[in-house]
């Protein structure tokens, strides 16, 4: 495999130069790894890039904020937007090729042409909350597959619910290609990496580390036999609404579809969302999977 170079990826800025540029690699029998992201680059995305250069010839990453997965009321103006400090990560790790369209260049007739993530998978959970996301997630990461033809595409574990998403949509439309879920990368007390982190004040920012904690909390309870899904969602409940998040949803989930499940079982996945001021944040873990998140009382 050719050893990664540190000049700065080649900007692409259309879906016809993303593809010219990979069918001229895969001609050239080099393999192609594809890390889809919103920018605000951290050390999550740079996990899934570093994989994505060891498993790949050229690694293209994509930047763009796809206003098709933000609600009404979302976040999408207050993104955080850091496109020379995202280059630069990109220079370090040895990325080949930018993927950074605008809004107007991936829907320049808005949206006609629409996907639907159906059944618990689209419409539970993540998908209750947030009307429509998941059909907003499957049309981009469909666009990039189609334009980008990646033999591999890597996706984060944070983000569970997508991530079972990605792999349906993967599978049902023929894609070919092979989805890699990375693991969730954490800060020093255990909360996940997020580009939403910078919204919250430093006061927010030590409450949310009731979330790595709470999972930690259910992680011990389950191995020392608790296998109430119930009872395990609603200790987690608890705990954080002691610490005063404003939770949305604690739920044990089987991690194919997203059902619900009485009787947990390792690889059921514990996910959350809550909300600490203005700021959403959600966290999962996998059952007899993961180790525990390190969380502060635990
Ligand atoms: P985003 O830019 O937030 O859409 O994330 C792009 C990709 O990075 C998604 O596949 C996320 O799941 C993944 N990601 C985000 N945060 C983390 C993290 N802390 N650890 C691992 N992957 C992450």
């Amino acid at each position: 495999m050719p050893t990664p170079s540190t000049d700065a990826p080649e900007l692409l800025a259309t879906p016809a130069e993303l593809r010219r540029r990979s069918t001229t690699w895969r001609a050239a029998g080099l393999s192609v790894g594809m890390v889809p992201t919103m920018g605000a680059l951290h050390a999550g995305h740079r996990a899934l890039i570093d994989r994505a250069v060891a498993e790949n010839d050229r690694v293209v990453v994509t930047i763009f904020v796809n206003p098709a997965q933000f609600g009404p009321g979302e976040d999408f103006a207050r993104y955080p937007r850091t496109m020379d400090a995202d280059l630069a990560v990109l220079a370090s790790a040895g990325v080949d090729a930018a993927f950074a369209p605008t809004v107007e260049t991936m829907y320049p007739a808005g949206i006609v042409t629409r996907l639907d993530v159906a059944g618990p998978l689209g419409n539970r959970l993540e998908g209750a909350s947030r009307p429509g996301h998941f059909n907003g997630v499957a049309l981009i990461v469909t666009k990039l597959l189609v334009a980008g033809l990646p033999d591999r595409a890597y996706f984060g574990q944070k983000d569970a619910q997508q991530c079972a998403v990605v792999r349906h949509l993967a599978r049902d439309l023929d894609t070919g290609v092979e989805i890699v879920v990375c693991p969730t990368v954490r800060d020093v007390d255990g909360l996940a990496i997020s580009s939403r982190n910078v919204y919250l004040s430093p006061e927010e920012r030590a409450r949310a580390s009731a979330i790595p904690s709470s999972l930690a909390m259910a992680m011990a309870r389950f191995d020392a036999g608790e296998r109430d899904a119930a009872a395990l969602a609603t200790a987690v409940r608890s705990f954080l609404e002691n610490e005063r998040l404003d939770v949305d949803y604690v739920a044990v989930v089987e991690a194919e579809d997203f059902g619900e499940v009485e009787t947990a079982v390792p690889t059921n996945q514990i996910v959350l969302a809550a909300r600490i001021g203005n700021t959403r944040l959600i966290d999962v873990v996998r059952l007899g999977v993961d180790t525990a998140p390190v969380g502060r009382g635990v």
